[in-house]
């Protein structure tokens, strides 16, 4: 089958990266098949510190994904059965997955219209005396309000866990995404502005304490040679996916610059465009652009129809998320109906991420942008 278009823009072409360092990974994989050592060895060691230190933070745990990522964390915090954690309305699912697998309930709370992140205030209302945890998520890889998060949490003396998924490289007030809660999960999915070749995850803390307990939890609950006092996971980085991303993460503050650039020129393009609404950060606030996700106002499915005028178009443009979590069959004994989450719900109907990643360029920028004009004045 042959392309439909010459000119179509991809989402993400991650073949453009991985041309532009074939060489290093090659090498770097290369090492670790000479070497046979496969899980928990030197380079996961490496890019523990490495990610601790890119993220502010005193330890990094590497694990199989993000998603046990905040599992882990959860429960090296003590979540488990009974207890309740908040988290948004609107995220990937795993978000609350995460949760239902300690046998706690997720709590959705809804987020803030501008910034797609959890409203502070949502923390209050929907906290009861079984609330252990808070779980905000940096959405798109803008920094979740931690100040006023941190500020609920500590109050009720709840625990928070950032799901940091999203905004690796980030910062709030200058800090970085990963630094504020007590831990923070991170995901290395290929499609993440640090991607590694396959799943992998890391979770990073401050505490010491906390540390050594996600580390057993991620071998068995081991807590010497052949020694489990709990079951734990089986959730190790391996060493391949260690030796990719450490090539990969020289690169990350020159690959979040690239994109801050190209949504700059998506900002500029496209304001002023009626029945649209651009991504916003507050000042204080560094987004790193995991994407670039504007909301198309107007009558009911109109998002979807300019999705389809687009990829007419040979543009690629995706929804994150057509479905907000409290309304995802896994969580229908929640019994959520429509109107309990405003925020979420509006939000699922007319997001639409259009094409960025460190590599477009600022011609297919302008593509998009004027491909966007016309699928808007074409459609209502
Ligand atoms: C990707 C993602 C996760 C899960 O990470 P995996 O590595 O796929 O398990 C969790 N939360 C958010 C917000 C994500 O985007």
């Amino acid at each position: 089958m042959s392309e439909p278009y010459k000119s179509a823009i991809p989402f993400l072409d991650l073949r453009a990266q991985y041309r532009a360092l074939r060489e290093e990974i090659s090498s770097a994989v290369n090492a670790v098949l000479a070497s046979q050592k496969f899980i928990l060895g030197e380079q996961g060691e490496a890019l523990e510190r490495e990610i601790a230190a890119c993220c502010d933070a005193k330890h990094a745990v590497g694990l199989a994904n993000g998603t046990d990522a905040l599992t882990i964390a959860l429960a090296s915090c003590g979540v488990g059965a009974g207890d309740e954690v908040i988290v948004p309305a609107f995220t990937f699912v795993a978000t609350g997955t995460a949760v239902v697998r300690l046998g706690a309930r997720p709590v959705f709370a809804d987020i803030d219209s501008g910034t797609f992140n959890l409203l502070p205030q949502e923390i209050e209302k929907r906290r009861t005396a079984r609330t252990k945890a808070v779980i905000p998520v940096h959405l798109y890889g803008l920094p979740a309000e931690m100040y006023a998060i941190g500020e609920i949490a500590a109050r009720h003396r709840l625990v928070v866990i950032e799901d940091n998924a999203q905004a690796i490289g980030a910062r709030y007030h200058g800090a970085r995404t990963g630094s504020f809660g007590v831990a923070a999960g991170i995901s290395f999915y290929p499609t993440k502005n640090l991607g590694a070749y396959g799943d992998a995850g890391m979770a990073v803390t401050n505490s010491d304490e906390l540390a050594a307990k996600m580390r057993r939890l991620r071998d068995h609950g081991q807590s010497g040679k052949y020694v489990s006092s709990e079951p734990g996971w089986n959730s190790r980085l391996d060493e391949i996916q260690a030796a990719v991303l450490r090539v990969k993460l020289r690169y990350l503050e020159e690959w979040n610059t690239a994109r801050r650039e190209r949504a700059k020129q998506y900002d500029e393009l496209l304001s002023g465009l009626s029945g649209i609404q651009l991504p916003t950060a507050p000042p204080h606030s560094e987004h790193v652009y995991h994407l670039y996700t504007i909301r198309v106002k107007g009558s009911a499915g109109r998002r979807d129809r300019v999705q389809q005028r687009l990829a007419a178009m040979g543009i690629s443009t995706g929804v994150y998320y057509p479905v907000p979590p409290p309304f995802q069959p896994v969580f229908a004994s929640h019994g959520h109906r429509t109107g309990d989450f405003p925020g979420a719900e509006t939000a699922a109907a007319e997001v639409l991420s259009l094409p960025i990643f460190a590599e477009i360029s600022a011609r297919q920028v302008e593509k998009v942008a004027e491909a966007l004009h016309a699928a808007l004045g074409e459609t209502v």
